[in-house]
């Protein structure tokens, strides 16, 4: 099949296309480079099956083309990150509901089935767990701008349903902490790059609040098998969890990291405050119900989250400049 990856030199979005193209698809990725990265396509350079095209998903006139030249999309491209949601709110709203608008209508004009990619973020704080898929959205006020992501994401969920009933076959996946090589620490987000570079470095080990909260963290390669069994065409109209049920506190994930590095990192505690300025709510769990994927998809993530790390480790040991 000829495949379209729209955010396909990011993190998840390069380990797609790399599957994929195993697989034996054509696939062009577009991508605009704001956080993704070509070192991520180096491997499949010259590859025939594989096109890179820099580009935005705003460009109406270049995702109608793409959109044309292809079979199915997997949409990823998105502005994320919890930096980004505190930094520049209005980059993630427009980002994420313009992009997504574009790319979703110029499916719907050629009838092409598309795969979202969403966020288990969308569950907000609701602390009934696990979250189904049909479960309740628990958002906190429109001032504060940590809720902004969600709410976008979950506004491009529904323009995926509306689309929906006018016949575009989509598909959503929610992801759930994902993590592995390629994943980029940034300065507020992506807790296991960051703890990996510190222990790393022998530097301190920086746990936000208590470190008593939880993630189910899952690793790259059970989040693309999730992603690609959407294309079914029988999955249409359909959200999935995609992750793991593995709960390890925050606490728990530094140990782990330190040990796996034998580093001597300290391991210390600052408040939320410090961390992501005033206002910042944290979730204190965020667990999956797979019942779901695993019965309708036949979704069955399998790998351990020491496995997971150890992975994670030696890619950054290889490719990481440490200055
Ligand atoms: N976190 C932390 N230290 C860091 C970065 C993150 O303790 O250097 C915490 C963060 O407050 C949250 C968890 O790790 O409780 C997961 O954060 P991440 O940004 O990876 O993803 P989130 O689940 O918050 O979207």
């Amino acid at each position: 099949m000829k495949i379209l990856v729209t955010g396909g030199a990011g993190f998840i979005g390069s380990h797609l296309v790399d599957r994929l193209l195993k697989m034996g698809h054509e696939v062009t990725s577009v991508d605009n480079l704001s956080t993704g990265n070509m070192d991520f396509h180096k491997e499949i350079h010259g590859n025939p099956n594989f096109r890179f095209i820099q580009g935005t998903v705003f460009e109406k006139e270049l995702i109608k083309k793409l959109v044309d030249e292809c079979d199915v999309i997997f949409h990823l491209a998105a502005v994320l990150g919890v930096k980004n949601t505190v930094e520049n709110p209005l980059h993630v709203i427009q980002g994420n509901i313009e992009g997504t608008q574009v790319v979703l209508e110029q499916a719907y004009i050629q009838k092409k089935k598309v795969v979202f990619s969403s966020t288990s973020e969308i569950y907000g704080k609701n602390l009934e767990l696990p979250y189904r898929e049909d479960s309740s959205r628990v958002l906190g006020p429109t001032t504060t701008d940590r809720w902004c992501y969600a709410t976008a994401k979950a506004l491009d969920e529904h323009l995926c349903f509306a689309y929906a009933r006018k016949g575009l076959p989509v598909s959503i996946v929610r992801y759930f902490n994902i993590y592995g090589p390629r994943a980029i620490a940034t300065q507020y987000g992506g807790v296991i790059p960051r703890f990996i570079v510190s222990a790393l470095k022998n530097e301190p080990i920086t746990v936000y609040g208590t470190g008593e909260q939880t993630r189910c963290f899952t690793y790259k390669d059970d989040a693309v098998d999730g992603t690609i069994l959407c294309m079914d065409m029988k999955h249409n109209n359909q959200v999935f969890n995609i992750g793991t049920e593995h709960q390890i506190s925050i606490t728990q994930l530094a140990e782990l990291i330190k040990d796996l590095t034998n580093s001597q990192s300290p391991i210390i505690y600052i408040p939320y405050e410090e961390a992501y300025g005033l206002g910042y709510e944290d979730s204190p769990m965020r667990v999956p119900d797979l019942t779901k994927a695993r019965q309708v998809l036949g979704y069955s993530p399998s790998i351990k989250i020491e496995d997971g790390l150890k992975k994670t480790i030696n890619w950054y040991r290889k490719n990481y400049k440490f200055t």
